[in-house]
């Protein structure tokens, strides 16, 4: 299967409404423009030194998606390059982002990453802080929280996922009703390339695919580390 041909029998499966957001760390601004060519839109980057890489390139003919753990020393370019960041997960990261949008006259999107699975290693918060991060958050004029992100455990069997989309979807629900002005729940990011369908089933209404876009990845130094974060850019 071509690039072309998963973008076209995603977008053909996806219910109206439902954004694909198209997982592109370590592929090249080469694949990015296929994706691109068949009707993807959206582009979610995990590094900012990748996204500048796929930027420069590409530009502002696709939207731009931070979908992995920002830095607050990147908060800068970040706020530069995408459209929205769905994996805000502090008051102080929210700072960083708020300062450099007011330098910029932007208002940055954000969803708040929920740790769903409470894995202590794993970035975002516990579900029972985000009403307490959200009304902080909220506070800030150049930030505009739509949603939540998750990521979930990852498991061998993609239906063990869904317990933790459903979580993650009634605490999207509890917090839609506590109706916090300048907060407006209207994303939910949830599931990959083998779980989208459970995700979708449970709420979803963004998706995050990469593989089953881009193929399996080829053997590359990974793993993506916070060391490597550091040590590349
Ligand atoms: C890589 C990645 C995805 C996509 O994963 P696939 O299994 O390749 O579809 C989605 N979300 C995040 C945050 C990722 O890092």
């Amino acid at each position: 299967m071509t690039i072309r041909e998963n973008v076209r029998r995603l977008l053909a499966e996806l219910p109206p409404g439902v954004l694909l957001v198209a997982a592109a760390k370590g592929r090249s601004p080469q694949e990015i423009q296929e994706a691109l060519e068949a009707g993807v839109q959206i582009i979610g980057e995990n590094y900012v030194q990748e996204a500048e890489r796929a930027f420069s390139v590409i530009g502002r003919r696709a939207q731009w998606h931070m979908i992995g753990h920002l830095q607050r020393n990147k908060a800068k370019r970040a706020v530069e390059i995408f459209d929205m960041i769905e994996t805000l997960d502090s008051v102080k990261l929210a700072q960083e982002i708020e300062k450099h949008c007011a330098r910029l006259g932007k208002r940055m999107p954000v969803l708040i990453e929920i740790n769903s699975g409470r894995e202590p290693q794993k970035s975002g918060i516990f579900p029972e802080d985000a009403a307490t991060l959200i009304r902080e958050v909220a506070q800030f004029p150049h930030l505009k929280v739509s949603g939540l992100m998750t990521m979930g455990p990852r498991f061998g069997d993609p239906e063990d996922a869904r317990p933790y989309f459903q979580e993650t979807k009634k605490l999207f629900e509890r917090i839609k009703a506590l109706h916090i002005p300048n907060v407006e729940m209207k994303y939910l990011s949830m599931g990959m390339s083998n779980t989208y369908q459970i995700a979708l089933e449970e709420g979803a209404n963004i998706v995050r695919i990469g593989t089953k876009i881009f193929g399996e990845t080829h053997p590359h130094p990974q793993p993506l580390s916070p060391a490597r974060e550091r040590g590349a850019e």
